[in-house]
């Protein structure tokens, strides 16, 4: 087989570069180790930036999360048993929209199929090969059958645990990395959610959020401890540990209900440098991670996703390597700016296992400088709707 980019990876970067590039007459074929139906079970990401919203416009996949998603035009920090609204449009002007990533991941898989692009799922040992070459292709197992694939460019789109980074010599790669010592128990239950924006929690007990994926379909989280087992908390328990953490005007509020997903993700700050490797380009939770405070997980998915397209684009239209050259440290630009307000917003929020009276003190001093200064807010705000591309 041949095509111009195979893109290994089919999470919403994947989905979303295939889609632009079919868009601009560039042919991709996508390959991924799951099915579609897994992919579509993880629950993940769901608050989206303005630029995310207009590349979903751009891919064509937009008409349900303009008809479902939520525009948010605030947050709440509640620290001290008081609860502060930080306006986002009017800091900024702008507003995110919270659509589920399922969602997503689900209206660009709809658009992939009515467009006929190949795709192959259940790909077994997908391997890059030859990228530093000008004849880079990729091999995969299909029902027991060996295939290959010549192409120009390869896309790394496939997460954090992917075949694209590990396949590039050591030498070559400068990973960054912070591990944080707390994860997040998170629930998902139909029932409205407790407040209609989102409420994150600094508590002594440790952090709380209060986020919802529709007006009926709540997820909630907690910071809990690495070792904790899922067994272990009852929704019961999750839910009176919940409360604790919250000012009294939500927590009476709470709606509760049968939890239908729970599960413990570890918190992580992640970067690997440079993001292309002759031919090949990282994309994503690829070349990044960052902790899930602050909602930037999917969004920077989908400014690297910009720039990657962009760079393709210029060269299959105007055979100028500029953009694909540029790639990575336009990318990598802005991958550094939302991991220092992911870091920030965690370290400001979360219980740290050495900190004492003073340390709680000196956060909850931070966020009430935040909430009462309109230079701290606007700050805040403008890294929270997202930094322009
Ligand atoms: C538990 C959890 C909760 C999260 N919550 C939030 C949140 O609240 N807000 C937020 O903004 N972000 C959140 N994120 C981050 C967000 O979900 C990711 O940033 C986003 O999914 C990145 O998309 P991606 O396409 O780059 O990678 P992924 O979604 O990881 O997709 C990668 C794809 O590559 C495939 N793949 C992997 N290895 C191979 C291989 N060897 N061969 C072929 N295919 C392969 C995988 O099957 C997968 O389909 C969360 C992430 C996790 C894990």
């Amino acid at each position: 087989m041949r095509t111009q980019v195979v893109i290994i990876g089919s999470g919403p970067s994947g989905l979303l570069l295939g889609q632009l590039l079919t868009k601009a007459g560039i042919d991709n074929i996508i390959l991924d180790r799951v099915s579609p139906d897994y992919i579509l079970g993880r629950v993940r990401a769901g608050v989206l930036e303005e630029g995310m919203v207009s590349l979903m416009d751009q891919a064509g996949a937009s008409k349900r999360l303009h008809q479902e998603g939520l525009p948010h035009e605030g947050i709440s920090l509640a620290f001290d048993g008081q609860d502060h609204r930080i306006d986002l449009t009017k800091l900024t002007g702008k507003r995110v929209i919270v659509y589920g990533q399922t969602e997503v991941t689900q209206d660009l898989m709809d658009e992939r199929t009515k467009s006929g692009a190949q795709g192959f799922y259940e790909a077994q040992n997908v391997t890059p090969h030859d990228f530093d070459s000008d004849q880079p292709y990729v091999t995969f197992e299909k029902d027991g059958v060996t295939h290959r694939i010549d192409c120009d460019y390869i896309a790394g789109c496939d997460g954090y645990h992917g075949v694209c980074r590990k396949s590039v010599p050591e030498k070559s790669i400068q990973n960054f990395e912070k591990i944080y010592p707390f994860g997040w128990l998170g629930i998902l239950i139909d029932q409205p959610p407790v407040d209609h924006e989102l409420i994150y929690a600094n508590h002594p007990r440790g952090f709380a959020l209060c986020s919802m994926r529709s007006e009926t379909r709540s997820r909630y989280y907690i910071q809990c401890a690495l070792d904790e087992k899922i067994e272990d908390w009852s929704d019961e328990r999750f839910f009176d540990e919940l409360r604790r953490r919250l000012p009294a005007v939500h927590a009476d509020n709470l709606t509760t209900g049968a939890s239908f997903e729970k599960s413990i993700a570890p918190l992580r700050s992640f970067v690997a440098e440079p993001m292309r490797f002759g031919r090949m380009f990282l994309v994503g939770d690829a070349a990044h991670i960052v902790p899930p405070t602050g909602a930037k997980g999917l969004n920077l998915a989908a400014s690297d996703v910009h720039y990657l397209f962009e760079g393709l684009r210029e060269f299959y239209a105007e055979k100028s390597k500029a953009g694909v050259d540029a790639y990575s440290a336009r990318a990598l630009a802005r991958v550094w700016k939302a991991e220092r307000f992911s870091w920030s917003m965690t370290t400001m929020l979360h219980r740290f296992p050495e900190m004492g009276a003073f340390d709680q003190k000196i956060q909850e001093a931070d966020l009430e400088y935040l909430v009462h200064s309109t230079a701290a807010s606007t700050a805040l705000a403008e890294n929270y709707v997202g930094l322009t591309y």
